[in-house]
């Protein structure tokens, strides 16, 4: 180890900051965040500088660094690009034991800054001391992505009760269990997303339960978005890779079940066309029964949970029955398969709107729109529409969509399997009853489609010959 690690506390603390150029700024704004007071001694310094040390009370010397500068200070930083100024810095500093960091010069250094996570108070220091500093800043981009923002939040909860915890569990082995517990339940959900007085109630609950083993269920509604993992969302991956068990349909795409937690237990609710293995009601109850027996329960639906996806009817009697859950949005299958397929669902030349329709044609509503949908302007994308993809096309023509109108279906989108069929909407119907068509499918209607010539950059590994056409 060429290192040892410290966090200095700087609050209220004099810092000396040689230099007023960009570098020194950006040291500025570090010192500044972490409470210290700043004397900067530079001729020239940036506004932002300036505007820093007046904020916090520091001291500005506006000239070149003179020796005795650094005296009643408890930390320098050279960030001054003059050799032998920086050489000055770091012996007087040495000399008189303040530790001193030299920009870019470890040789000149008694101590290195490293890359950091913030979620204070929570934080993260990564470094690789001084010899491959773009490596920590990929390991910093790396963890970033892994630990979420509101973790901070998460250690305030933790500070706020750890004296309530301490005095209600007076051996450590006990404490650690409850703390294991409640980071990873509903009430760390509750605090991350801001609900800290929800948060507070369970904690309470919690420590005035004698069997200090009951826990509380959650479920978390979670969008899988249209099918290419990637697709999640960051919040999506760490509730899939948290849960105890999931409950998922035949729309989640084998890649985004593959991120679920590995020893998760896997039940399958069906939803196949003409194949409802378990009734709406069913799935509804079983995730109310899960999450009583204290489960961490995982909804995870294709695309964004609230768009045709019946998510609102599953929470619904949660609600009811004062289950916490929480919602989080996918990628709906319209916005990832027009991305997908370079397909703008607007664009100043062609459309102004878009409308996303269900083409379930039992549902009534939608022959009373059938004079809206006609609109020139505006982009409709019909999901669940290919049985009835011949009526509605006659529908829009009826009622004044021109017939030469472009219509793509998109199959699979955003997998390695998508599949984009042109047409328009005179012939899309024969076009399509003319080829083998995988589930899922929507399609896009309006004159953007035409844009997908230009604009297609995804072919997936399957072959796409029409999608030249
Ligand atoms: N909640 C989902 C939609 C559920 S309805 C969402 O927001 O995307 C199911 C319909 O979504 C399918 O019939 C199909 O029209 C569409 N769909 C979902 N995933 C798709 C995909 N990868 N490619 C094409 N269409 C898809």
């Amino acid at each position: 180890m060429d290192y040892f690690p410290v966090f200095l506390d700087l609050k209220k603390r004099r810092c000396l900051l040689v230099g007023g150029g960009e570098v020194a700024t950006r040291k500025g704004r570090m010192l500044a965040k972490s409470g210290a007071v700043l004397r900067v001694v530079a001729p020239e310094i940036s506004n932002e500088l300036r505007e820093l040390v007046a904020q916090h009370n520091g001291e500005l010397i506006l000239r070149e660094y003179q020796q005795g500068d650094m005296e009643g200070c408890v930390l320098a930083v050279a960030a001054t690009d003059i050799e032998t100024l920086n050489q000055q810095i770091s012996d007087e500093a040495k000399q008189i034991n303040i530790p001193v960091n030299v920009v870019d010069t470890p040789a000149l250094c008694t101590y290195i800054t490293p890359a950091i996570i913030d979620r204070s108070p929570l934080m993260i220091a990564i470094s690789s001391g001084g010899e491959a500093p773009v490596l920590a800043r990929l390991v910093r981009a790396k963890l970033e992505t892994l630990i979420p923002m509101s973790y901070g939040k998460l250690a305030q909860l933790a500070s706020r009760w750890r004296d309530r915890v301490k005095a209600r569990f007076n051996d450590g082995d006990s404490r650690r269990k409850f703390w294991e517990k409640i980071l990873q339940g509903p009430a760390a959900e509750l605090a991350m997303n801001g609900q800290l007085d929800q948060a507070d109630k369970i904690l309470s609950d919690e420590i005035a339960n004698e069997d200090a083993s009951l826990t509380q269920g959650e479920v978390y509604l979670v969008g899988g978005g249209p099918g290419d993992p990637e697709l999640l969302t960051l919040k999506a991956l760490r509730l899939m890779q948290q849960a105890d068990v999931v409950l998922y349909d035949r729309l989640v795409s084998d890649g985004v079940m593959d991120l679920v937690r590995r020893d998760a237990e896997r039940i399958y609710v069906g939803k196949r066309r003409s194949e409802h293995a378990m009734q709406q009601e069913n799935i509804n109850q079983l995730l109310v029964d899960l999450a009583k027996e204290g489960k961490r329960v995982l909804r995870l639906k294709g695309g964004d949970p609230f768009i045709f996806g019946r998510g609102g009817e599953e929470i619904e009697l949660l609600a009811q029955h004062q289950i916490p859950f929480q919602v989080v949005p996918g990628i709906t299958a319209a916005s990832g398969c027009a991305a997908y397929a370079g397909i703008p669902l607007t664009h100043r030349d062609y459309a102004q709107s878009v409308r996303f329709v269900t083409g379930h044609l039992k549902d009534d509503s939608i022959n009373k729109q059938w004079p809206e949908l006609a609109n020139p302007t505006q982009t409709l994308v019909f999901y669940m529409g290919l049985v009835g993809l011949r009526d509605i096309c006659a529908s829009l023509i009826a009622h004044g969509r021109a017939a030469t109108t472009p219509v793509a279906l998109i199959e699979r989108g955003t997998t390695q399997q998508q599949r984009v069929i042109l047409g328009d909407l005179a012939t899309i119907a024969d076009i399509v009853a003319s080829q083998e068509v995988h589930a899922p499918t929507l399609f896009v209607v309006g004159d953007v489609v035409r844009l997908h010539e230009n604009l297609k950059w995804f072919t997936g590994s399957s072959e796409n010959p029409l999608s030249a056409r």
